[in-house]
């Protein structure tokens, strides 16, 4: 789950990590009290209008902007990112609509560096990055000059070591005494935050020494590990509907896993073991899987209808494959499940589908008995080609 950049700077600061004082805003004329509020505070008439989307990139995209013109400024710059349809490199091309904007003091930047902690699958470790190139693409960074990103990797059992943080301000050029004492402190706090609040990447891009020499996280990224959520009973109050996909929302909500991918055959699949299995038999036979949907072991026919109507209900789904291994999972109650489905919904797609397992004989006669145009398949092999065919004529060998 991710959350917002003045979300993220609401718990850095319970971390101790200095941030530039800001308010979020969800109408102008919030944005302008916000903004008169803030020069008030701060003495000096430079504020920044922020777009608030789960995406990166928004100063290039145009949903950053400063307002060196005080108030009246501000709430121009207000007026037009509100509501405008925010593209950048990670929104994809259609953009983010912008519901929410933050309103923060204007600093006086000396330099732009890259700081992020993530998590390191390969070493089971928490991966400290950091880089003087910061403010700008990472990605190119790393691709173009890899030489020029630091790592240093969190002994789990000691935590980051104040020799770890000292080395990586000296990369940094972080060396003289001030600023060391500033960036070590800032390290551990956002190492503290990363642990507490159950998260799998915090990226500051970029941390700023302004020109008074004070280190300042000015963008902040916070990605959660939803395995956590148990813990976190808050987070029900970051999250931002909004910005997340209506049926993945949906399918949480039911308590399916759901992935919507880019493709046009829906899967209907049980464990996420043979879902995966499932969607690159799909790629194998030249289609593509319109979404990654695992209705678990022990779903009720309730659960399938609803996952069912899912796929039914998206129009980028041009044929369907559903693929059982009943082992807790009944096949007569997922076969019950999608003829539930297609009796509100209809079903004007292919349909093919792969039953074994427990029950699959009850399964089999509930799916003849529906009416449904199902084409049966006896192996996942041939369940894909033959999904793959119905969906793209002759594209299955
Ligand atoms: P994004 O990464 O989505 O483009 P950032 O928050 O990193 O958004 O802002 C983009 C750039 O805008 C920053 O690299 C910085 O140069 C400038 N900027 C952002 N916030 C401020 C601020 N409070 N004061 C001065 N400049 C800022
Ligand atoms: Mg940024």
């Amino acid at each position: 789950m991710k959350i917002h950049e003045y979300q993220a700077k609401q718990i850095f600061a319970r971390y101790g990590i200095p941030v530039p004082k800001g308010e979020p805003a969800f109408s102008v004329a919030e944005a302008e009290a916000a903004a008169q509020r803030l020069i008030e505070a701060t003495g000096i008439p430079v504020v920044v209008v922020k777009a608030q989307i789960h995406a990166g990139g928004r100063g290039k995209g145009g949903g950053v902007k400063v307002a060196k013109g005080g108030v009246a400024e501000a709430r121009a710059l207000a007026e037009k990112i509100l509501g405008m349809q925010l593209i950048t490199v990670q929104t994809g091309p259609a953009g983010q609509k912008v519901r929410r904007l933050y309103i923060e003091q204007g600093l006086d930047i000396d330099r732009e560096i890259y700081l992020a902690l993530t998590l390191d699958r390969d070493r089971r470790r928490i991966a400290v990055m950091a880089s003087r190139e910061g403010g700008m693409d990472i990605e190119q960074v790393a691709h173009d000059t890899p030489e020029k990103i630091h790592t240093l990797h969190v002994d789990p059992v000691i935590g980051l070591a104040p020799y770890q943080a000292r080395k990586l301000a000296f990369a940094l050029g972080l060396g003289a005494k001030e600023q060391m004492r500033q960036f070590t402190k800032l390290l551990d706090g956002l190492y503290k935050c990363f642990l507490a609040e159950d998260c799998s990447l915090v990226e500051v891009n970029p941390l700023v020494v302004t020109k008074k020499g004070d280190i300042v996280a000015l963008d902040g990224k916070m990605t959660f590990d939803d395995n956590a959520e148990i813990r976190h009973p808050e987070w029900a109050n970051l999250r931002d509907a909004d910005e997340e996909d209506p049926v993945e929302l949906e399918a949480k909500q039911v308590g399916i896993s759901y992935v919507s991918l880019d493709g046009d055959i829906g899967c209907l699949v049980n464990g996420a073991g043979l879902a995966m299995g499932t969607m690159d038999i799909i790629l194998h036979y030249g289609g593509k899987p319109a979404n990654f949907l695992d209705v678990g072991g022990g779903a009720t026919q309730e659960q399938v209808k609803k996952a069912f109507q899912m796929i039914l209900r998206s129009d980028k789904v041009k044929g369907i494959f559903v693929n059982i291994f009943g082992g807790i999972m009944r096949c007569d109650v997922v076969a019950a499940g999608i003829v539930a489905a297609t009796k509100e919904l209809g079903l004007s797609v292919p349909l093919v589908v792969r039953l074994e397992g427990t029950n699959v004989e009850a399964g089999r006669k509930i799916l003849d008995e529906s009416g449904l145009k199902i084409e049966s398949a006896s192996s996942m092999g041939d369940g894909a080609q033959k999904i793959v065919a119905a969906v793209k004529p002759g594209a299955a060998a």
